[in-house]
C-alpha cells in the first residue's frame, strides 16, 4: 500500500540529510533550538514528488503539484522561530493558513501542543494527511477550507501562520486571536512583506520582517 511505503520512507535514510539541513539552517541566522531539532528530525523528502528527492534538503521552495510550492526551508524556520517568539514559548494553540505539503504542519506540531491547518486543494491536504500520518504526529486537526475564514470554531488560538501571499490581512483571522496573539503573514500581490501582527486588546501592532515571496492566498472557492 501507497501508505506503508511512504511511512517506510519516512523512516529511511533522512535522518543525517535532515542534520545537515539543520546546520545550514543554523548558519542562515536561524537560532532556536527547537526549531532547528524539528529541522533535524522531519523526512522533507516524503513531502514532496519522488522524482525530487535528491532536492529535498536543499534550502528550496519545490513544486508539489496543483500550481503550489513547498516553502524554503529558511522560511519554514523563520516563521516557525517567530511564532515562537523570544520566550520560546511552545504549550499554544496554533491556526495554519495553507497546508499545502504539510511539511510545516510537521515542523509545527513538533514545537507546539496542537496545530489547525486549513487547505482549500483537497488532493493537497489529502496528500499531507498521509506524510503526517507517517511521521506518527498525532496534535493535528486538518480542514478543507477557505483560509479567508480562519477556523471560527477552534478560535481562539496563540498564534496563526498563513503559508501564502495575502493581498490584505484577513479581519477574520485578527478576530480569531487571543488577547497578545500574534498573526505571521506575508502581505501583497507578487512579492509580499512578512509581517508580525500582535493583538492587544482590541488593538493591533505590526511589525515589518522582510520581503518574501509566496504563491497567492486565493479569495473564494475550494478545490
Ligand atoms: N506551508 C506549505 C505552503 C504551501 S503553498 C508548504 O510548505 O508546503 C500555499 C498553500 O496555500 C497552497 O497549498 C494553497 O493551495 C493554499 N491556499 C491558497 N489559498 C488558500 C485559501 N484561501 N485557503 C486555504 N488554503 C489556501
Amino acid at each position: 500500500m501507497r501508505s506503508n511505503t511512504i511511512k517506510s520512507r519516512a523512516s529511511g535514510k533522512s535522518k543525517r540529510s535532515g542534520e545537515l539541513l539543520a546546520q545550514k539552517l543554523h548558519a542562515e541566522g536561524i537560532t532556536n533550538p527547537q526549531v532547528l531539532q524539528a529541522i533535524a528530525n522531519s523526512p522533507r523528502h516524503i513531502f514532496i514528488p519522488e522524482i525530487l528527492a535528491h532536492k529535498a534538503y536543499d534550502n528550496t521552495a519545490l513544486p508539489i503539484g496543483q500550481g503550489q510550492t513547498i516553502s524554503q526551508p529558511y522560511i519554514v524556520a523563520k516563521m516557525s522561530e517567530l511564532l515562537l517568539g523570544k520566550e520560546g514559548d511552545s504549550s499554544s494553540s496554533i491556526l495554519e493558513i495553507g497546508t499545502g505539503s504539510g511539511y510545516q504542519t510537521s515542523i509545527l506540531a513538533q514545537i507546539t501542543d496542537k496545530v489547525y491547518s486549513v487547505e482549500r486543494i483537497k488532493a493537497l491536504q489529502f496528500q499531507a494527511k498521509r506524510c503526517l500520518r507517517a511521521m506518527d504526529l498525532h496534535n493535528i486537526s486538518m480542514k478543507h477550507g477557505d483560509g479567508w475564514q480562519g477556523w471560527v470554531s477552534k478560535a481562539p488560538f496563540d498564534a496563526i501562520i498563513v503559508t501564502a501571499g495575502a493581498a490584505s490581512v484577513p479581519q477574520a483571522l485578527l478576530d480569531q486571536l487571543v488577547d497578545g496573539g500574534r498573526l505571521i503573514i506575508p502581505v501583497g500581490e507578487q512579492t509580499q512583506i512578512l509581517k508580525i501582527i500582535t493583538r492587544k486588546g482590541d488593538n493591533y501592532s505590526e511589525q515589518q520582517v522582510e520581503a518574501v515571496r509566496f504563491v497567492p492566498l486565493v479569495p473564494g472557492d475550494l478545490l
